[in-house]
């Protein structure tokens, strides 16, 4: 029997319109796709001095990826990570997860460029580009959000999230911040 077109999604064509919900408030995103990750060690080499710094704590840190696109549902990392003692220093020290997000982010360096470039280069508002990364990203960033890293993208010093503009699209941002604040 050939399905009404008021059956679910799962067997959309190329072209079919499926109207999407605005999304107004977290707890009714759809449940996040957990991913774990592990940056747990029992001693780690000291940033200061060198010497191996023995683990004192473990701790998770929830990271907003670029969602999962086969199921629409959000995704999350989870990453365990250890913090050491140096008792020569006689301070303390984490696992570095520069790598993943810059430091006290909720979010992965990989959503924060995939905002940057949907505003520097596509050139879409903050409020349409964080409705943009939910729609086809499926990542929930509020729009305040991504105005903060396109404006911090643009002053100097800002070395993680300058670095990951292409040379063009930091002059263009830097023309866009300029902009902004004239209005
Ligand atoms: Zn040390």
């Amino acid at each position: 029997m050939k399905p009404t077109s008021s059956t679910t999604s799962s067997k959309l064509g190329p072209g079919e319109y499926q109207p999407d919900v605005a999304v107004t408030r977290l707890e009714d995103l759809p449940k996040p796709k957990i991913i774990k990750e592990q940056r747990n060690e029992v001693q780690r080499t000291c940033p200061s001095c060198g010497k191996l710094a023995p683990r004192v704590r473990v701790f998770t840190r929830p990271l907003h990826d670029v969602g999962d696109l086969a199921s629409g549902r959000p995704r999350e990392l989870h990453i365990t990570y250890s913090q050491h003692h140096c008792s020569t220093c006689r301070t303390y020290f984490s696992a570095d997860l520069t790598d993943i997000a810059p430091r006290g982010s909720h979010y992965t360096h990989r959503v924060i460029a995939l905002a940057l470039r949907v505003v520097v280069e596509d050139g879409l508002p903050y409020r349409a580009a964080s409705w943009h990364l939910w729609r086809d990203h499926r990542v929930f960033v509020p729009f305040a959000t991504i105005q903060n890293w396109v404006e911090a993208g643009g002053e100097k010093g800002n070395g993680t999230l300058g670095n990951r503009l292409s040379a063009v699209g930091t002059r263009r941002l830097l023309r866009l911040s300029r902009r902004r604040r004239t209005v």
